[in-house]
């Protein structure tokens, strides 16, 4: 039997969770949920952050990590091609360099088929397991579960990610091969240069990623949740029990911590003495309101690494990966390349308003090389959480991972095998 988190009376006791994105806030909804009394401890807006911009996907098949066999190979034309998915900022080479090599070590077929199943158990039925939280917060209008569209130019490209494809069927996703007509006949959005397209049908997206998280933060706070705008900065220990967060505008006592800080999470993971190569992938989204073409569903564009999905503001492309680390200026010429690409996807853009603003963001997707997100406790204290490193998955795999920080503070047995996330995979660093 684990040992569960109590205060000094025995009771539930009291948990800081740091960072008010979606992970954050879908851990503290099911801690509040478990009995606990639960701060959320933020220093911005909650979903201010890589929760705000993102597509909105709820994908169990986003099974597939991002480095896969072949992936070197494939990564000097990516750089060299001036509408490519992926950049790197030459100064922040060096800084990189440790990350990219373990990514690339990460991408052999015997750890792909790890990472894909564990990545299957976390984000199997994420629609579903959203419900309750979904329900409580009345947030119901802003999920859709109407599928996702993957498309490919050619019969040839899309035989070329066999193995992806193999990852998802093997991880019990189910799909349907559609071309040339009755592809269009799907997505008449869609341009004919696109010949071959796979339905997902168990696929569901938000139509608003920052409200969707607001909306679940304001029902947390209406059933007794509290939320302090301040920002963490470490921890108060009493040997290797957890006694306090301080932050700056004091230290919150409290029985257990959640660090989910997303790709700002190494200062709290360092001080508990966890080296964790976690870096950013950062991503741009460009919006298009009013756009005259919509997609029914989301669609994936494999050939230009990015996502159209039809959002309440309007049609938003996200997508792309850049590295250039936390404090580098946004690159907006990347978002307009996001522009340039969706006309390719969907000629009936040309119908536009050139006039009408196309509002553009950037974000730090929270990056692990191994494409597994951190869900475990720190190896200074047990009753120190972390839930960070979701990279590409942290809407779909949002309620599943509060689930299973509620299950760990809990003592509970994890729903899910949770050594795959293991804090401590990489040894001492
Ligand atoms: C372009 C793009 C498209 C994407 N599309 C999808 C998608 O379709 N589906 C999907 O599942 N995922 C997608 N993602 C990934 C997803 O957005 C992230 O995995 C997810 O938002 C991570 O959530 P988080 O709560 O860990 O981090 P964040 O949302 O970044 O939240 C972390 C929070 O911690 C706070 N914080 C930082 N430091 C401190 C501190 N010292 N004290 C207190 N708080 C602090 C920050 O202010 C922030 O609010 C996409 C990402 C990008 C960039």
């Amino acid at each position: 039997m684990m040992e569960n988190i109590e205060n000094r009376g025995g009771t539930p006791g009291r948990v800081v969770v740091i960072g008010g994105g979606v992970i954050g806030v879908c851990a503290a909804s099911w801690l509040l949920q478990d009995g606990y009394s639960v701060v959320i401890v933020e220093p911005g807006k909650i979903a201010g952050g890589s929760s705000y911009g993102n597509a909105g996907c709820f994908n169990p098949s986003s099974v597939v990590p991002m480095s896969m066999p072949g992936t070197l190979l494939k990564v000097p034309g990516w750089l060299l091609d001036p509408l490519g998915p992926l950049s790197i900022r030459w100064p922040y080479v060096p800084s990189i360099a440790p990350w990219l090599v373990r990514f690339l070590r990460a991408g052999t077929l015997k750890n792909v088929t790890a990472q894909a199943e564990a990545l299957g158990n976390l984000l199997r039925d994420s629609v579903g397991v959203y419900k309750p939280l979904v329900a409580n917060a009345g947030a119901q209008s802003l999920v859709r579960q109407d599928g996702h569209l993957v498309v490919y130019p050619t019969r040839a490209d899309f035989e070329a990610d066999a193995l992806a494809w193999k990852l998802r069927r093997d991880n019990g996703i189910a799909y349907t091969v559609l071309e040339n007509d009755a592809l269009w006949q799907q997505e008449p959005a869609l341009s004919h240069a696109y010949g071959v397209g796979v339905f997902l049908p168990e696929n569901g997206h938000t139509v608003n990623p920052g409200r969707f998280v607001t909306t679940l933060a304001q029902a947390f706070l209406r059933d007794g949740g509290e939320i302090v705008e301040a920002r963490a900065t470490g921890f108060e220990l009493d040997g290797a029990r957890l006694t306090g967060v301080r932050t700056s505008t004091g230290t919150i006592a409290c029985d257990a911590a959640v660090v989910a800080t997303g790709a700002h999470s190494k200062a709290f993971t360092r001080e508990l003495g966890d080296h964790i190569p976690l870096d950013t992938e950062r991503g741009y989204h460009v919006v298009i309101p009013g756009s005259p073409v919509t997609p029914r569903i989301p669609v994936m564009d494999t050939s230009g690494k990015f996502v159209a999905t039809p959002m309440e503001e309007g049609l938003r492309i996200a997508g792309t990966v850049e590295f250039a680390g936390l404090a580098a200026k946004a690159d907006w010429k990347r978002a307009h390349k996001l522009l340039t690409l969706a006309h390719r996807l969907f000629p009936g853009l040309a119908g536009r308003d050139p006039g009408m603003e196309t509002p553009v963001w950037m974000g730090f997707r929270p990056s692990m090389p191994d494409s597994l997100p951190v869900i475990g406790r720190s190896r200074r204290s047990r009753d120190v959480i972390y839930a960070f490193g979701h990279g590409h998955v942290g809407m779909a795999g949002g309620a599943q991972t509060g689930l299973l920080v509620s299950d760990l503070v809990s003592g509970r047995m994890p729903r899910i095998p949770i050594e795959p996330f293991s804090p401590q995979r990489f040894g001492r660093g």
